[in-house]
């Protein structure tokens, strides 16, 4: 029987091990942690404490009688034989994909301990203890996605804190349109949050942060810092560069071919957060939606194979970008662009993976009751 090794548990390895589900195999899932995190409810959680963060494996996978469970971190491949390694053992695959996501990208590795990202439950909390025993202010490092929606949260959970978005380069949501950046630092100057571009952060003590631009250097008094300077490939990319002569870019995410494969290793699929995958000349973004298709194509790719057939290349199904302030946001799915609750909304489908063409005719109709902007 085939051998299918999928590492990681996140959104990108559960789709492929869910789409395999009638597959006649041996499926075995690698992950380190116990559970598989929903990402986008962490907000919630790092500034109220709220929402169901996890969901165990067992139960996700139960019923799918081809799949087992090895719980552990994958530190090395061994590519001429085809094995993973972990710890305390070597796993045997015919097929490898790995969904190994992403993690914070600090400048200087000691801010990680004065500024946490938030990527897991324990990040959540972490942010959560900062904000109840330190925060009359709180400085956001970063205006891309997580920033701009971080920065947001933490404004509506106590309207009487001091926020501060801090972005180097000229506009907040570079990867959006211009009008859209423009609208949503509208919509988080209403939430009072104070935006900051052209400014560089360039130090930090638990104190305070320390911040560089063209009228000089400044020092904002905070000791709630939160990092979302930007995210890299997880590290296992780096066992796929030395062992199976992968590119990793300047994020550290896998080049892949266009059917999602490591070049000259067809037996070693890359997705997610992980894989460098270019959409309309532009690498894509690390989203959910993206690595629930992909793995979804994978899981394809593995049955047309068994039947002897090759894999088409992997085609994404735009199902937009967002950033969600609130009840609010903005967004862009294909030419359409998205602000205010109609954003929020269309963010909302999309994490339920609707497919975009029912999404839009759904959005013009809420837009239209409601007097919302699309
Ligand atoms: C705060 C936040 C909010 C977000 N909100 C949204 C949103 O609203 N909509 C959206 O589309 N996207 C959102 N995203 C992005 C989305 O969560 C990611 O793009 C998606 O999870 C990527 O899937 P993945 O499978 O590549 O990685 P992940 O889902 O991160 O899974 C990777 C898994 O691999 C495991 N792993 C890694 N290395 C090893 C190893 N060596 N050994 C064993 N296990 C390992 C990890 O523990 C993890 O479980 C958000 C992300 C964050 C951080």
């Amino acid at each position: 029987m085939k051998r299918i090794v999928v590492l990681g548990g996140g959104v990108g390895g559960l789709s492929v091990v869910r789409a395999l589900r009638f597959v006649h195999a041996e499926i075995t899932l690698v992950e380190r942690r116990d559970s598989h995190v929903f990402q986008s409810r962490l907000y919630a959680a790092a500034v109220a404490g709220r929402g169901r963060l996890e969901s165990g494996f067992a139960r996700l996978v139960s019923g799918q009688s081809n799949v087992q469970l090895v719980r552990g971190e994958a530190v090395y491949l061994d590519a001429r034989q085809r094995r993973l390694i972990l710890a305390d053992r070597a796993l045997p695959y015919d097929t490898l994909v790995v969904s190994a996501g992403s993690q914070p990208r600090y400048e200087r590795d000691e801010w990680q301990r004065f500024a946490p990202g938030l990527k897991s439950p324990e990040d959540a909390r972490r942010i959560r203890e900062m904000l109840r025993d330190r925060g009359s202010s709180a400085v956001v490092a970063g205006g891309g996605v997580n920033g701009v929606e971080l920065a947001a949260a933490v404004a509506l959970s106590d309207r009487s804190r001091r926020v501060v978005l801090v972005e180097s380069g000229d506009r907040i949501l570079p990867g959006f349109p211009a009008a859209l950046g423009a609208a949503a630092k509208d919509q988080l100057l209403r939430l009072g949050v104070e935006i900051q571009c052209g400014r560089h952060v360039v130090g930090m003590d638990g104190e305070s942060v320390r911040v560089s631009g063209e009228q000089g250097r400044e020092r904002i008094l905070s000791r709630a810092v939160l990092w979302a300077g930007g995210v890299r490939g997880a590290n296992f990319g780096a066992a796929l560069r030395s062992e199976a002569g992968a590119q990793l870019d300047d994020q550290g995410r896998v080049s892949v071919a266009p059917d999602l494969t490591v070049p000259r290793h067809p037996e070693i699929f890359v997705i997610g957060d992980l894989a460098r995958v270019l959409h309309e000349d532009a690498p894509m973004d690390g989203l959910a939606t993206v690595a629930a298709q992909q793995g979804r194509y994978v899981a394809a790719a593995i049955r047309e194979r068994m039947s002897g057939y090759d894999a088409r290349p992997f085609q994404y199904v735009d199902q937009g970008r967002f950033a969600i302030l609130g009840r609010g946001g903005i967004g862009v799915i294909g030419e359409t662009q998205l602000r205010g609750p109609s954003a929020w909304l269309a963010a909302k489908l999309a994490q339920k993976w609707s497919a975009p063409e029912d999404l839009l005719p759904r959005l013009r109709a809420y837009s239209a009751a409601t007097g919302s902007s699309t």
